[in-house]
C-alpha cells in the first residue's frame, strides 16, 4: 500500500480533487472506469506529486494505506450506486468510502446504512466550488460517523479553501447531513443569483442604465457589505462585450435559465419539512418561467404598464441596493431555517454557524456576510430565525422604506422582481401581530369540519356551519 487515499472518477472533479490531494504532498491512488482518463492525469499532471495509477478496482483497493480512504467521483445517481456496489465487497471493516459527488441526502443515507450494516463508513461529503474549487480548495461538507471524520477531517481540511486561516470544511453531522447542507447551499446559491438578477433588471429597465454602467455599480456595491464572489463576476459578465456583434454580452445569451435539480431538491425538501423557503422556491420557479418560451410567446401581448423611466438613477440604485441586502437576509434566513430543521428531522445537531464558516471560502456563495451569520449563532445559538439578529434587524429596519419603494416601483412599471416581493412578504408576515391564517382555519372548518383552535381558550372547536351554527367541542 502506497497511497494516502484514493479517488475513482476521474472526470473534471475527481481529476482536480487527487491533483489537489497530491499537490498537498499526499500520495494519492488514482482510479477510472475507463482506464485512459487514468492515464492521461497522470501523463500531464504527474510531476505535481505522488500519484498511484490503477487500471483495476483491485489494484486500486491494493493500493490504499489501511483503513481506506476511497473517494467516489463519479456521476450521482445509479452510477454512484454502481460503483459503492463494485467497491464494497472488496474493502474490510473500518474502511471508508467517500461519495463526493451532489448525491440527493436520502440517498446517502441509504447507503450509510447499508454500507454501516457490513463494517464500512459511508461518508457523504458536498463539495462546492466546481472544478476551480476541487483544484485550489473547496469548500467541503462532510457527512458520516465522528470516528471517519477524525481519519478523513485532516486530509480534507488539508486540501479545503481557507478563509483567516480556518479550513472551509467541517464535520457536518451523521449519514446525509453533509450532502443536505450542500443542498440548501445550492438552494441559496439560486436565491442570491435571482436576486442580483433582479437588481440587474430593475436598474437596466426601471432606470435605463447600460450593462456597462450597471456594471460599474455593482462593483461600487462590492465594495461594501454585499462583497461577495457573485457580485464580482456579475459586474465581471456585465463589463463584457460580445466578440463577434461588438453588444453587451449579456444581451447576447438566451434569456432561458437551466438547472441541474439541486434548487428543486432544497425546494421539495423544504416543502416535507413545513419551511418556508419563499425566497429559493421563487428562484427555482423564476428559471423555469424562463425556460417556458411557449408560454412567453403566447403572453408578450399581454397588457402592462405605459413604459416610463425613474428620473434618480443613483437614488434609486442606492434603494435597490438596500433591497438587495434585505432581500438577501431573508433568503439565507430561510435556508439556515432549513438546515436546523432538517438537523433537528434527522437528529443530525448541526451547528449552522459553522456552516456559515466553511461556506467563506471555495464555495459560490462566498462572502464576507457569512462572518454576520456565523456572529449572529455565536451570539445566540437557539435563535429561531437571522432576522431577530442584532445586526440584521437594523439592516432590515434601515433598508425597510428602500426595499418597499424597489417592489412597489417593481410592480408600478410591470419590471417582475419575484424574489425582492416574497422577501418583503415573509418579513411582514412575520411581524404581524395577526395573519389572515385564522380566515384560512375558518374556511377549512366551514368546508371540511377540520376545526379550530380559539385565541382565548385550549382545545379544539368545530362550528355546525351547516345548522345551527353552534360552536362544539370537537
Ligand atoms: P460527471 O458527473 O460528468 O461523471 C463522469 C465520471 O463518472 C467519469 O469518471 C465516468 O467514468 C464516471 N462514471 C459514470 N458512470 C459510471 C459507472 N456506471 N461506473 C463507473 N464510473 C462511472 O463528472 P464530474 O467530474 O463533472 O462530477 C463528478 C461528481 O461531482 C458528480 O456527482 C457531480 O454532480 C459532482 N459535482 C460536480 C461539479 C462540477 O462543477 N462539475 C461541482 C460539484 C459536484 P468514465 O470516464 O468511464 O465514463
Amino acid at each position: 500500500a502506497q497511497a494516502r487515499i484514493g479517488v475513482t472518477g476521474l472526470a473534471v472533479m475527481g481529476r482536480n480533487l487527487a491533483r489537489n490531494l497530491a499537490r498537498h504532498g499526499h500520495p494519492v491512488a488514482v482510479h477510472n472506469r475507463t482506464t485512459a482518463r487514468t492515464r492521461a492525469l497522470v501523463e500531464e499532471f504527474g510531476h505535481e506529486g505522488a500519484f498511484v495509477p490503477a487500471e483495476t478496482p483491485e489494484e486500486f483497493v491494493a493500493s490504499l494505506e489501511r483503513p481506506r480512504r476511497l473517494v467516489i467521483m463519479v456521476k450521482a445517481g445509479a452510477p454512484t450506486d454502481a460503483v459503492i456496489d463494485g467497491f464494497a465487497p472488496l474493502l474490510e471493516p473500518g474502511d471508508m468510502i467517500v461519495d463526493g459527488g451532489n448525491a440527493h441526502f436520502a440517498d446517502t443515507r441509504r447507503r450509510e446504512r447499508a454500507l454501516r450494516e457490513i463494517g464500512l463508513h459511508f461518508v457523504g461529503a458536498g463539495i462546492s466550488g466546481g472544478e476551480e474549487g476541487a483544484l485550489n480548495g473547496p469548500s467541503i461538507m462532510p457527512g458520516g460517523s465522528v470516528e471517519s471524520y477524525e481519519a478523513l477531517g485532516p486530509l480534507l481540511e488539508d486540501i479545503a479553501a481557507t478563509v483567516d486561516g480556518t479550513p472551509c470544511c467541517t464535520h457536518v453531522g451523521p449519514d446525509g447531513a453533509g450532502h443536505f447542507v450542500k443542498m440548501v447551499h445550492n438552494g441559496i446559491e439560486y436565491a442570491d443569483m435571482q436576486l442580483i438578477g433582479e437588481a440587474y433588471d430593475l436598474l437596466r429597465n426601471a432606470s435605463g442604465l447600460a450593462p456597462a454602467e450597471i456594471a460599474e455599480v455593482f462593483r461600487t456595491w462590492n465594495g461594501g457589505r454585499l462583497e461577495s464572489y457573485l457580485i464580482e463576476i456579475t459586474a465581471e459578465v456585465l463589463a463584457h462585450t460580445d466578440a463577434a456583434t461588438g453588444r453587451p454580452f449579456v444581451d447576447v445569451v438566451l434569456d432561458r435559465a437551466e438547472q441541474k435539480g439541486t434548487g428543486r431538491w432544497t425546494v421539495q425538501t423544504a416543502l416535507d419539512l413545513g419551511v418556508p423557503v419563499g425566497g429559493i422556491a421563487e428562484a427555482v420557479f423564476a428559471r423555469s418561467v424562463s425556460g417556458h418560451a411557449d408560454l412567453r410567446a403566447a403572453s408578450r401581448d399581454l397588457p402592462g404598464p405605459v413604459p416610463s423611466r425613474l428620473e434618480d438613477a443613483a437614488a434609486f440604485a442606492d434603494d435597490v441596493e438596500k433591497a438587495l441586502y434585505a432581500s438577501k437576509i431573508v433568503a439565507y434566513a430561510q435556508g439556515f431555517h432549513q438546515i436546523q430543521a432538517g438537523s433537528a428531522e434527522y437528529g443530525w445537531d448541526i451547528d449552522p454557524g459553522a456552516m456559515a464558516t466553511i461556506w467563506r471560502g471555495g464555495c459560490i456563495i462566498r462572502a464576507r456576510f457569512l462572518d454576520r451569520i456565523r456572529a449572529a449563532y455565536d451570539a445566540d445559538p437557539g435563535t429561531p430565525t437571522l432576522l431577530t439578529d442584532a445586526h440584521f434587524a437594523e439592516a432590515l429596519g434601515d433598508a425597510q422604506d428602500a426595499w418597499r419603494k424597489v417592489v412597489a416601483t417593481s410592480a408600478r412599471l410591470g419590471v417582475p422582481a419575484p424574489g425582492f416581493s416574497t422577501a418583503l412578504a415573509y418579513y411582514d408576515s412575520l411581524r404581524a401581530e395577526r395573519l389572515p391564517a385564522a380566515l384560512t382555519q375558518a374556511q377549512r372548518d366551514f368546508f371540511g369540519a377540520h376545526t379550530y383552535r380559539r385565541v382565548d381558550r385550549d382545545g379544539s372547536f368545530h362550528t355546525l356551519w351547516g345548522d345551527d351554527r353552534t360552536e362544539v367541542t370537537a
